[in-house]
């Protein structure tokens, strides 16, 4: 299950247009829930953002009550992307700030084997596929296109991200790396 983007863009499109999600903020929780996930918040230490654990292909994702709402969002919707796109590497998985030290760290870098004996996978990749999910998600393309469209105000200024994060409900970083993956604007 590696996923491309356009693997994980299909994805995040086949549930958009299934639930019919046209309206924003897109809203991650009831998402998860409608496909069946059970969706927890829980008091996490600090350098917890969220956990995601399978069972019996039922996934229960977990996120820590204490973090920001645009960061819980993005908690639950990584880890719906680990449930949809990673449930065959492991049964749990566990989110420190988004893996920022797995990333820097070979030390801690985890392989994961699956089906075919051939395919081992990073951690690392891992979380950058989840994260790709999230903000696809969260800031559906087409839905993105049709804000930067009608905004009145000069587009790419602080102010026009700090718009669009507000009707999307993520943070601006989140944002700002969304439209230069579109290749929107380039911040
Ligand atoms: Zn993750």
């Amino acid at each position: 299950m590696a996923s491309t983007r356009k693997e994980i863009n299909d994805c995040v499109t086949g549930i958009l247009q299934s639930l019919k999600i046209n309206s924003l903020p897109v809203r991650i929780e009831d998402i998860a829930k409608s496909m069946g996930l059970q969706v927890i918040s829980y008091p996490f230490t600090e350098d917890i953002s969220g956990t995601l654990i399978v069972q019996n292909n039922i996934g229960i994702i977990g996120f820590n009550q204490f973090e920001s709402k645009v960061r819980r969002r993005f908690t639950i919707a990584h880890e719906l992307g680990h449930f949809m796109l990673h449930r065959d590497y492991s049964d749990i998985f566990l989110d420190k700030q988004y893996n920022a030290h797995v990333k820097n760290d070979e030390n801690v870098k985890q392989y994961f084997r699956v089906n075919n004996p051939n395919e081992t996978i990073t951690s690392q990749a891992l979380e950058q596929q989840a994260n790709a999910f999230a903000a696809a998600i969260l800031m559906p393309e087409e839905l993105l296109r049709n804000q930067v469209a009608i905004i009145d105000f000069d587009f790419g200024s602080e102010e026009a991200i700090k718009y669009l994060a507000r009707i999307f409900d993520v943070s601006t970083q989140a944002m700002s790396y969304r439209l230069a993956n579109l290749g929107i604007f380039d911040f």
